[in-house]
């Protein structure tokens, strides 16, 4: 088959790579527009399940990962200063240059062409093609250029999120809430390798037009981000990639395939970062992509149409899990007047789809903590 992919992301670099490798004989090309090297952000975590998924798929790929991967085994709560550790949140963090650098070296090992510097603005060089993926992210050009087929729809939530870097090493994945005499801010951190952390700062509207954010320099917010977070950096600076206040945008298509064209990872839709799996996701749908054209090699129509029956149950109950997330954290600010251990627990059932009981499995350490203090007394308000 001869097969083009837009986009060398974890979806196209892995996608590419698993076809390659299980038939030599695919002729395919991988087009990306930045210079080998260069990416946006810092890491990125897989949580242990998402690890388990991507060991079943390939072994090579899941052993040069781990190699290079920061792992914990709780999730930490920071709020008023008091740390509350959630056990059963096993999480393994990589930088995203590791993570496509593996990718890199595991298609160049399989012999897939990966053109660096190539921007792909129309789709006709593609017409001798069996197969097109559309794998170039959120603001996918693939999907633009047949958006009356595809029938994208995006909106924006109304949060305010940067993602810097920062020296501070943490131990695990934690989410430290911190008041300010502009709001509210909460921000998301895990090294990604052993001397360095990812870390989003996420505000709601209110606070970030009472912050002067919009009309502040770059410069300016990443030193502000500093003082609202200074008891946590603890003297280490923020580190900005061309970091840059955003709005997260939801995204979702009718149809996920144009004839012989499909769309996959974040071109195909988004995924909240407070649920960490938007990488994840996006290599899931790599593997589901490849094993349905081992159910029907060679046979495009008819293995495209076997990827979206198989995988779109699977998305939508992910999406659903997303959105609950994304909604306690579009309120976040209100939950603030519960004590610690009382938000750690509001925000673990956040998505609706974990009870107390299933809690109690995950997480029994937490939850018995969270069980005595409760009868102890009742959640403070204050
Ligand atoms: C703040 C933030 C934090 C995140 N944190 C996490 C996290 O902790 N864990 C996690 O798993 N995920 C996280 N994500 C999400 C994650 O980065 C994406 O979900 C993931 O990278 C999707 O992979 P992808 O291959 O689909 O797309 P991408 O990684 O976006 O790759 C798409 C590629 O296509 C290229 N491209 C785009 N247009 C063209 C074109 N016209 N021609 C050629 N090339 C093109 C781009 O340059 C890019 O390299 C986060 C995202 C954000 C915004």
């Amino acid at each position: 088959m001869k097969i083009a992919i837009v986009g060398a992301g974890p979806a196209g670099l892995y996608f590419a790579y698993l076809m390659k490798k299980a038939d030599p004989a695919h002729d395919i090309l991988v087009l990306e527009q930045n210079q080998k090297g260069a990416t946006y952000g810092f890491g990125v975590v897989f949580s242990d399940a998402a690890l388990t998924h991507l060991e079943d798929a390939d072994d090579a790929f899941y052993a040069a990962l781990d190699a290079r991967a920061e792992h914990w085994d709780d999730l930490t709560i920071v709020h008023r200063g008091e740390r509350v550790p959630i056990d059963g949140n096993g999480f393994s963090g990589i930088s995203r240059l590791a993570l496509l650098e593996i990718l890199q070296d595991l298609c160049a090992e399989a012999g897939v062409e990966v053109c660096h510097g190539e921007t792909i603005e129309d789709l006709e060089r593609f017409d001798d093609c069996d197969l097109v993926v559309g794998a170039d992210g959120v603001n996918s050009t693939v999907r633009r250029l047949l958006d009356a087929r595809f029938q994208p729809q995006v909106s924006e939530l109304t949060n305010r999120f940067i993602w810097y870097g920062t020296g501070k090493v943490f131990p695990t994945l934690s989410l430290t809430f911190r008041s300010h005499d502009t709001g509210s801010y909460v921000a998301h951190h895990y090294r990604y390798a052993p001397d360095k952390s990812t870390f989003i700062v996420e505000c709601d509207a209110e606070t970030f037009e009472r912050g002067g954010f919009e009309q502040m320099e770059p410069e300016a917010s990443r030193r502000l981000c500093e003082e609202i977070f200074a008891s946590d950096l603890e003297g280490h600076p923020l580190i900005s990639n061309t970091s840059i206040w955003r709005r997260f945008p939801v995204l979702t298509n009718a149809n996920w395939r144009a004839g012989n064209t499909v769309l996959i990872g974040d071109a195909l839709r988004s995924i909240h970062f407070s649920i960490g799996s938007g990488t994840r996701l996006a290599m899931e749908d790599a593997i589901a992509l490849f094993q349905a054209f081992q159910k029907q090699p060679g046979k495009v129509s008819d293995a495209l149409d076997l990827f979206i029956e198989g995988r779109k149950p699977q998305v939508e109950k992910l999406l659903s899990g997303a959105r609950g997330s994304y909604e306690w954290y579009e309120e976040f600010a209100s939950r603030l007047a519960l004590d610690p251990m009382a938000l750690a627990y509001d925000y673990m059932t956040r998505s609706g789809r974990v009870s107390e009981e299933r809690l109690a499995k995950i997480a029994p350490r937490f939850t018995n903590a969270w069980r005595a203090q409760r009868s102890s007394a009742p959640p403070v308000l204050r």
